[in-house]
């Protein structure tokens, strides 16, 4: 595996970038850990509360078994360790939305240990990051500060949602492999679907530990910057953090070990807390809870039936399709992207396929901000396009534009043919009329071509494709120049 890692530049020379990340993520599950509660998004507030998350004087929590599956699940899709017995701890905090005074969590013996993923970046190489440790714990409730003018409300229907805390080793070297780790951990989780990874709705959250050092010394005191909601900010918080530290540190300063947040308005990251030692936390087992165990034969089961994975995924497409790893990786990035092209594929050249989809396709999507199960070209609109570029009914320039009109009108592609007119001229006779029309006006090129200059026949090409206004079929026009221009007169 290629190495990729950058230095940043300061006054004093290079610097290196080192980065671990915890994600949180919401862990798809109709209850919440340890009641019966909903977890459906967007009800009225403290509709989906029961006494156990409202922390009423002896409830007891009781854990949910799809949670507990989920993040086995999750475990096993990172290669990590699965921890057949492991402890929910109490860590104790005063939060207005979190009523029971303390955080059901797990601190020594998380449910799953080390694992390991490979993350893909933008040159092409790949990286292994190491997984710390994923652990299950409650959310907390939300405060809403702006539904009066002096007080706050309290929405307790996340309260006791699970989530899965993702920790990674400080293995990353650059925000861009930060924003790969995030987007592949994003992926995983989507393909098996332990959680939806939607940042923007807070289902998927991110804090960033961030430090600098001189290439090879031990590492630099880290600061943590909490509740990054997107890859973009996360990449940015983590390029003014390691900015900052350096300034310090070049000024003979010094880091503090400290909690920080990203502005993401002004681009900067302000102190928020000193960062808290783990005991002022006062972790205890929680006594309402048994340690939990699971049995090897249930984790196997769950192993064996885990979908096919994204990297398992590029192996095949590249096998299956004779697709370059490149095309493979953009294509399995995100499960949607490669049932679509799975399914275009299907009776079609498979690098064709590939083509339309990450070039036309996905261009066109984020060139306007679509989503692509919204997008009004789906397998079936855009397999009969390629079927008319195979038939020659169209060229493939002619085909560029027919998509277009389809991605916005959602029209069928032989529609706009027909009512734009452009089916592609096979008529020989009709084609040999243009073939003259160029030949005649360009007799010097002939004449070269004639004693020799055969690179002149794409010339010709080109300007009958121009007269027929792309619409000439290419192969054919191709065949009757080679044979009008062999003829000798
Ligand atoms: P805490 O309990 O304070 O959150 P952890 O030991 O769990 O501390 O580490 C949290 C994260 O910080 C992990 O993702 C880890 O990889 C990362 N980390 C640890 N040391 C450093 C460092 N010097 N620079 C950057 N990240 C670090
Ligand atoms: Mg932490």
């Amino acid at each position: 595996m290629a190495e990729s890692r950058r230095f940043l530049q300061g006054a004093t020379g290079d610097w290196e970038l080192v980065i671990g990340l915890e994600v949180h993520a919401q862990v798809i599950s109709e209850a919440k850990l340890f009641s019966g509660a909903s977890t459906g998004f967007g009800a009225a507030p403290n509709s989906q509360v029961s006494l156990v998350d409202a922390a009423m004087p002896g409830m007891l929590p009781v854990i949910n078994q799809q949670c507990v599956s989920q993040a086995v699940r999750t475990g096993l899709a990172l290669g990590a360790a699965i921890n057949l017995e492991s402890v929910f701890d109490r860590k104790n905090y005063f939060y207005p939305d979190l009523p029971q005074g303390y955080q059901i969590s797990q601190y020594t013996r998380p449910i799953v240990g080390k694992g390991e993923i490979v993350i893909d970046l933008e040159d092409g190489t790949s990286r292994k990051v190491g997984i710390t440790r994923l652990h299950l714990e409650q959310d907390a409730g939300k405060s809403l500060h702006d539904q009066h003018p002096t007080k706050t409300f309290i929405d307790l229907n996340r309260s006791g949602i699970a989530l899965m805390e993702i920790v990674s080793d400080p293995d990353m070297r650059s925000a861009e492999e930060a924003g790969a780790y995030v987007k592949k951990i994003r992926s995983i989780l989507r393909y098996i679907g332990t959680c939806d990874g939607n940042m923007e709705q807070g289902s998927m959250r991110c804090d960033a530990n961030v430090s600098v050092r001189k290439p090879g010394k031990p590492y630099g005191t880290r600061c943590e910057i909490k509740n990054l909601n997107s890859v973009r900010f996360l990449m940015r918080a983590i390029e003014y953090e390691a900015a900052r530290q350096i300034e310090i540190i070049e000024d003979n300063g010094r880091i503090v070990q400290e909690t920080r947040l990203f502005d993401s308005d002004r681009v900067e990251t302000r102190s928020m807390r000193s960062k808290e030692e783990a005991h002022d936390y006062r972790y205890f087992p929680d006594p309402d809870l048994l340690p939990l165990r699971l049995k090897a034969e249930w984790v196997a089961k769950l192993k064996a039936e885990l979908p096919e994975l994204p990297d398992e995924k590029m192996i095949r497409f590249v096998e299956q399709y004779g697709l370059s790893a490149d095309d493979a990786s953009v294509l399995v990035s995100e499960l949607d992207r490669a049932d679509f092209f799975e399914s275009l594929a299907k009776g079609r050249d498979p690098k064709q396929a590939a083509n339309w989809v990450i070039g036309d396709l996905l261009g066109k999507l984020n060139k306007t901000g679509t989503e692509l199960f919204a997008a009004k070209v789906q397998p079936e609109q855009l397999g009969k396009l390629l079927d008319l570029i195979n038939e020659d009914t169209i060229s493939g320039r002619i085909a560029k534009q027919v998509f277009e009109e389809m991605f916005e009108t959602g029209k069928d592609a032989a529609d706009v043919v027909k009512e734009r007119g452009l089916d592609q001229i096979s008529d020989e006779k009709a084609l040999k009329g243009y073939i003259e029309q160029v030949l005649n006006a360009n007799a010097d090129k002939v004449a070269e071509y004639k004693v020799g200059k055969e690179k002149l026949l794409g010339f010709f090409m080109g300007q009958v494709m121009r007269a027929t206004e792309g619409k000439a079929n290419p192969k054919l026009v191709n065949k009757l120049l080679q044979s009008r221009l062999s003829k000798e007169d």
